[in-house]
């Protein structure tokens, strides 16, 4: 093809792509402009997780005829003039590329007033072909309305997700602008329902309120932010405010902790790390806390990357700043936390009457009597974790449970550890496969279906995962916005609560399940989740049960995720150790 240089429009089209991903990129972008504008109250309403609809209303300064027409023009700006003024910069915006790339994309109407102006302006774009201005009657402020995005670029129409999992991002935008901004009053409306609100009083409790909930906002307090941080040359200018949950307060994943960077909402996997290891040792491993953290430092010491849609930061002070943020949380936790539940972090081996005491013995009687003398065999290669190689698990006699957690058998040859959950995992597993080839997998239907909020994450699996789930014996629907209602589930998932259990399944899913397929994954993930767990205490009958079950699999020594079921110390090994040959 001879060169040529592209038209306008395709150059519109282009970089719309890079700015406005899907309809919480539009959302933010409207979100920003009305708070560079100073408004104090926003409110966003969107229909069908905005595809169909996105409008943000503010009371912010409007802009006049002129600046309107001007407003939808690539690089046209109000906030920057210079390249110099870069660094100095307070507004969110200053590429001017937002409205022209929304104009680009979707059938806009803008309808702004200055407050000191009798009337307003309505300005209309058609994917970016044709623009009218005209005057009209008009509130102070401005509303800008996004109808049909993406409507002219089916590519990225049809990539994006389900209703309720954009409408998931976008709540989580607003909730993170609201958090970011407690003067300013916050409203979503979500096929109009109003989803969050918040007061605009400038409290950031009262915005955790109305973002989370009372319930959840009732078990976070204030972080405990010592005035300096000294390091080892000079002290740190960095100020950390916020509010962190209660170690009793946790979540399966890590859309609870939102991150602010003088006052601009950041990802950053590493201050998410310093905060959950500020909570280590205080919840359980595979929970997070939630965490509503605001950083202030100078400008100068933090590079905000001007990506557009990326919202990554490099501190000049990276290592000083985690370790800060860890000091002030921990420090947090240790006044609201009683002291006696603040476990040791040390693992100190388990000396041997501790042993002893965990040791429960089925039947006193029956202590491990010696091995009767059988022909010495000749020890067998460690096993491999799975395959059909050891399908033959020799019969086991259960002796006891050690910790609640191992199932202590004999054997023809030794002694056994099980560990109950990952035997029960391969059990559950295999049974779950079995049914699934015979396309009769045993469903539980629940007596009224349980509903659940999901994260955008979670539901995005949902959404790749459907038909898996369906062959598998979940029946998961839509239930307005980011909820779903649960109808049924596996059987073999009877002894947990479907929701929750659901939810560790969409997060391990999201994590990038194991598996050679994506069935394979979900049944995994679904024995995984379903089975009796490390630390409950089991009757013998059920020991009994469980072993007897796990001889029946075709391979027995490995979970589903790989770990072994169990360990064999063999009669020739008892014999060396003990010094008898
Ligand atoms: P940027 O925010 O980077 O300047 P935008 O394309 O988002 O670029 O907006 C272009 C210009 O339109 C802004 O600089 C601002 O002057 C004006 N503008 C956009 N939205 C609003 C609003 N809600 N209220 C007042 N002015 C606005
Ligand atoms: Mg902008």
């Amino acid at each position: 093809m001879p060169i040529q240089v592209l038209d306008e429009a395709t150059i519109a089209k282009i970089a719309a792509g890079e700015v406005i991903e899907r309809p919480a990129s539009v959302v933010k972008e409207l979100v920003e402009n009305a708070l560079d504008a100073g408004a104090r109250s926003v409110v966003v309403e969107i229909v069908a997780g905005g595809r169909e609809c996105i409008r943000v209303r503010d009371d912010g300064t409007g802009m006049s005829a002129a600046d309107l027409r001007l407003a939808i023009e690539r690089h046209a700006t109000s906030k920057l003039r210079r390249f110099e003024d870069l660094a100095s910069l307070r507004t969110f915006g200053f590429r001017g590329e937002a409205l022209a790339s929304i104009a680009a994309v979707s059938d806009l109407e803008i309808v702004t007033r200055p407050a000191d102006a009798t009337h307003g302006h309505r300005l209309r774009s058609t994917f970016g072909r044709r623009t009218t201005v005209e005057p009209v009657a008009a509130a102070p402020g401005t509303v800008v309305s996004v109808r049909d995005l993406f409507a002219n670029v089916p590519a990225r129409r049809s990539f994006l997700r389900q209703e309720g999992t954009e409408t998931a991002y976008i709540q989580r935008v607003v909730s993170a602008c609201a958090l970011a901004h407690p003067e300013v009053r916050f409203e979503l409306v979500v096929d109009g329902r109003t989803a969050l609100v918040t007061d605009g009083s400038g409290s950031l409790e009262n915005a955790l309120v109305g973002i989370f909930g009372a319930e959840v906002a009732a078990q976070m307090v204030p972080i405990a932010s010592p005035d300096e941080f000294p390091t080892q040359a000079e002290p740190l200018p960095l100020q950390v405010r916020g509010y962190v949950g209660l170690p009793t307060l946790t979540r399966s994943n890590r859309q609870g902790m939102l991150f602010f960077v003088n006052r601009r909402w950041i990802e950053s996997r590493p201050l998410g790390v310093a905060v959950e290891q500020a909570y280590h040792s205080l919840i359980m491993v595979g929970r997070y806390p939630v965490a509503v953290v605001h950083l202030e430092l100078p400008p100068d010491r933090v590079d905000v990357n001007v990506h557009p849609t990326k919202r990554e930061v490099r501190f000049s002070d990276e290592r000083a700043v985690f370790s800060a943020l860890q000091a002030a949380v921990r420090r947090t936790l240790a006044r609201y936390t009683p002291a006696q539940s603040v476990p040791s972090i040390s693992f100190s081996p388990l000396s041997p009457p501790a042993l002893q005491r965990r040791l429960v013995l089925a039947d006193p009687s029956r202590v491990p009597r010696p091995v009767k003398e059988a022909a010495a065999r000749p020890e067998p290669r460690e096993a491999p974790l799975s395959g059909e190689s050891e399908r033959a698990l020799p019969v086991l006699r259960v002796l006891g449970q050690l910790h609640g957690t191992y199932i202590i058998a004999e054997g023809p040859d030794g002694l056994y550890l099980i560990d109950q959950h990952a035997a029960h995992e391969r059990v559950l597993l295999e049974q779950l496969m079995v049914q699934y080839e015979r396309a009769s997998v045993d469903a539980q239907v629940l007596l009224e279906p349980l509903v659940v909020e999901l994260t955008p994450a979670q539901l995005a699996v949902l959404e790749d995962y459907q038909e898996e789930l369906r062959q598998l014996g979940f029946q998961v629907e839509p239930f307005g916005g980011s909820a779903v209602a649960i109808r049924a589930v596996p059987a073999v998932m009877h002894r947990r609560s479907p929701n929750t259990t659901l939810l560790a399944i969409l997060d391990e899913l999201a994590g990038g399940g194991r598996g050679t397929s994506r069935l394979e994954a979900l049944a995994i993930s679904t024995a995984c989740h379903s089975a009796i767990r490390a630390g409950q205490e089991l009757t013998l009958a059920e020991m009994r049960e469980l072993v007897r079950q796990l001889e029946e699999c075709t391979a027995p020594r490995a979970c589903g995720h790989g770990r072994p079921t169990m360990l064999h110390l063999s009669q020739q090994e008892l014999e060396r150790q003990f010094a008898r040959r």
